[in-house]
């Protein structure tokens, strides 16, 4: 007999192909709308199989509602979405997605990057606005990002990609981890600072450690105020990370030079969010991973893991065991 399994979001036909042999399939029927929470609750009563999106909340509620869940798969490698205590509890299985997003997520840090530095985005708003007269020394000069120094916080598979990107701009990487990598500290030069040294010591400091209770709130006012004046926060990890008020406080009274922001405390974020109104920040919809091969490949790994659950076999990417 066929397992339930629920989608939380409109998937390509083609990937979810294969499931359909093991599974009856229901999914919400919206690509782009995040599915509101009640008829999230209802719809995962019959389900045995579960696979939600980083804006699904997976918690003791959801949980109570599913009294047959056995596997969630998550198309994101965070799973800060999914509440492994209350999983636990019910010996449920969750999985997600690592490895296959990690060079285009620290692409995509490499890419606020040097917009932040370079102000791209300010520049080709100004020329768009037909601000642009003609060229003078000083116009829209930003920060060199050849020779600095870069600042990586969580030197994780995505911090180790960008570091490894970092060297090929002729940067100092310095990194802050919860465990010391001495084999790349060995291999590629990378230095290991205090949290505190590598943010009075960064030109660009990079955040990108999971969303858990150690990390929220890790870049505070405090924080903010160890960096250098004419330093840039890059957060492409989990917008809660970051304080956002503090960050606004530092970047609106020149304690800092300019933030480039993938993620947000809430997402979508509001078009009035105090953030979208400064000039120097560089902020994105939440577009780390979104390359079409790698999104693919996201989605491959879900399929994965579903096809494995139900054959009886061995199950990859378990996040339940952490
Ligand atoms: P990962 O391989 O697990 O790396 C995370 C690193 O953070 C690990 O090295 C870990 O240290 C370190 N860490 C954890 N807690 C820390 C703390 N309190 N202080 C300092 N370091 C800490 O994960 P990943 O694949 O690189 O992904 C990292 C995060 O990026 C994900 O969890 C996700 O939230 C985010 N992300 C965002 C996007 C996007 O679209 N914007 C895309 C992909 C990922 P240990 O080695 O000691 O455990």
């Amino acid at each position: 007999m066929k397992k339930q399994l629920f989608i939380t979001r409109k998937l390509p036909s083609h990937i979810i192909e294969p499931l359909h042999t093991y599974y009856n399939i229901v999914e919400w029927p919206e690509e782009e709308v995040v599915m509101p929470r009640e008829k999230l609750l209802a719809a995962v009563k019959d389900c045995e199989a579960l696979w939600v999106t980083l804006a699904d909340q997976v918690d003791a509620e959801l949980l109570a509602y599913a009294p047959n869940l056995k596997i969630v798969s998550t198309l994101s490698v965070g799973f800060n979405n999914i509440d492994m205590n209350a999983l636990r509890g019910r010996g449920i299985i969750a999985t997600n997605t690592p490895d296959v997003l990690t060079d285009t997520t620290a692409d995509l840090v490499f890419a606020l990057l040097l917009a932040t530095a370079r102000r791209i985005p300010e520049a080709e708003r100004y020329l768009r606005e037909g601000k642009w007269q003609g060229w003078y020394p000083l116009q829209l000069v930003g920060k060199d990002v050849g020779g600095a120094t870069i600042g990586i916080i969580g030197l994780g598979r995505i911090g180790q990609a960008v570091a490894k990107r970092a060297l090929g701009f002729d940067m100092k990487v310095l990194y802050h981890n919860r465990n010391r990598k001495l084999a790349e500290e060995e291999r590629y030069g990378f230095h290991y600072r205090a949290l505190e040294d590598l943010l009075q010591e960064s030109d660009f400091v990079v955040v990108m450690t999971p969303y858990s209770k150690e990390t929220e709130g890790l870049i505070g006012e405090r924080e903010l105020a160890l960096m250098q004046e004419d330093a840039v926060l890059i957060n492409v990890a989990r917008g809660g990370i970051v304080n956002e008020t503090a960050l606004y406080d530092a970047l609106k009274n020149n304690k800092l030079w300019a933030a480039g922001l993938d993620v947000f405390e809430q997402e979508p974020v509001a078009l009035q969010h105090p953030l979208l109104t400064l000039p120097n920040v560089v902020a994105l919809p939440h577009i780390g991973s979104a390359s079409l091969q790698t999104r693919t490949a996201m989605m491959n790994l879900n399929v994965q893991a579903l096809l494995a659950y139900a054959q009886g076999e061995t199950i990859l990417n378990r996040v339940d065991r952490y």
